[in-house]
């Protein structure tokens, strides 16, 4: 469970910006303290605890990048070809070193050791071969072909940085660099559960009035892809004491418990009263669209307080949430650095008015335009409640908080969901 305090998630800004909304989860969160050494076939998705320094040169040694002839540069006539005479020939892990003379060159192949004395590699596609004389042409630079010791990553020099959450690429360096385990955090643990009377299980009967689920699942996969363990709850009436009751339970097994609904203003506030008898509990009014209030909490737990998060009901705004609030959240409770999301430029086809101060997120599908640019095509539904939306767009324009309006033609900013939810 989390080390966090009592109003770590306090707030009294009429508006909190998602720039300050970073700052403060960074400055009051504490990761948690859970550390495991793992196997790195089991890494991945783990979040790393201790900058790991390379405990070899990457590559260990100069080696040739290429299929050829291993030449000194000194040997090279600068104005036209060059005969050399083959003084040998050194393969991928040949044990030795070979010495390259004067006036010779080495048939050398790609990861082969360079041979003392050599430099330079000609891929054998651009020389002529007569018997064992090789011709080289002018014009190869200094050091071409060849990989020097340590040029991937240096002995002694952090390699992954503290909290790096391992991909497939970070787990290939590791191995890379001869390592067999990493310490990692532990997993989060999430729990997870809807309210709402209107709201029943797919696949049980529903009444005319009622809908079926739908946040769970995008919760509990959007959970899962950033690392976490998840506990299903299921879905919870609007009973503020089975709320409580609930809550009071999960606390104490977890570091987070996520629900949807029941946190709108104006409704009978179940969610709020149910936290305040367990916790604390506080509404974050993200500057952010979609997205309303997100109650933001803390839960006793046995011996550590959980994390509580209230998203709204509707399933968009959950999405967006998640990926714009929730996540910066796990991430630092996981240890983990923020995550380095650029937003790729593409060009709006339509003309849109926001608020100034708050950043809001349109759904979008990318085309290639005529004349070669990406344009993004605005989805013509923008409820927050429309599920389609989601499913037939590609990704969310971000449209900063000084903006005020789109033209056709401008430039704006786009996120995949791949990205977003990686
Ligand atoms: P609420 O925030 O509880 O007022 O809910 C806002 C809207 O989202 C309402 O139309 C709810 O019926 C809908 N909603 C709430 N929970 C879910 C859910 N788990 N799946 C799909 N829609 C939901
Ligand atoms: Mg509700």
């Amino acid at each position: 469970m989390a080390q966090l305090s009592d109003d770590c998630f306090a707030f009294s800004g009429p508006l909190l910006r998602l720039d300050e909304m970073e700052r403060l989860i960074g400055e009051r969160v504490v990761p948690v303290a859970g550390i495991e050494r793992v196997p790195l076939a089991q890494a991945h998705g783990r979040t790393l605890v201790d900058d790991l320094r390379a405990p070899i040169d990457l590559p260990p040694f100069d080696n040739s990048a290429v299929d050829g002839y291993a030449v000194r540069f000194a040997d090279l006539r600068p104005d036209g070809a060059t005969r050399l005479t083959i003084g040998g020939r050194v393969t991928a892990g040949a044990k030795g070193t070979l010495t390259v003379k004067s006036g010779e060159a080495i048939r050398i192949f790609t990861g082969a050791p360079m041979p003392r004395g050599a430099d330079t590699v000609f891929m054998q596609e651009d020389v002529t071969r007569e018997g064992d004389v090789v011709i080289v042409p002018p014009g190869l630079k200094r050091g071409a072909n060849r990989r020097l010791a340590g040029e991937d990553a240096r002995k002694g020099e952090v390699a992954l940085a503290a909290g790096t959450v391992l991909a497939a690429q970070h787990v290939a360096l590791a191995a890379a660099l001869g390592i067999t385990t990493l310490a990692v955090r532990r997993r989060l643990r999430a729990a997870i559960f809807s309210t709402g009377d209107e709201v029943v299980e797919p696949g049980s009967p529903r009444a005319s009035t009622s809908i079926y689920d739908a946040n769970r699942f995008l919760l509990a996969d959007l959970l899962a892809r950033a690392g976490t363990v998840v506990t299903d709850l299921g879905i919870l009436p609007d009973d503020p004491a089975v709320l409580e009751k609930t809550l009071q339970q999960a606390a104490q097994s977890h570091d987070i418990v996520i629900t949807s609904g029941g946190v709108s203003t104006g409704e009978a506030d179940y969610v709020r009263s149910a936290v305040e008898r367990v916790g604390s509990l506080v509404f974050w009014r993200v500057a952010i669209k979609p997205g309303r209030p997100v109650a933001m909490g803390v839960l006793r737990g046995g011996t550590a307080n959980a994390a509580f998060v209230g998203l709204p009901g509707n399933p968009v705004a959950v999405f967006v949430t998640f990926v714009r609030v929730v996540k910066p959240l796990l991430r630092r409770l996981a240890g983990a650095r923020p995550q380095r999301l650029l937003a790729l430029p593409v060009r709006a086809t339509f003309a849109y008015r926001k608020k100034k101060d708050r950043r809001e997120y349109v759904r979008v599908t990318l085309a290639r335009a005529a004349d070669g640019e990406i344009e993004a095509i605005k989805y013509p539904q923008d409820g927050a409640g429309v599920l389609t939306s989601l499913t037939e767009t590609d990704g969310l324009l971000e449209l900063p908080e000084d903006v005020t309006a789109i033209e056709p033609g401008t430039r704006v900013g786009f996120f995949s969901y791949t990205a977003l939810a990686g």
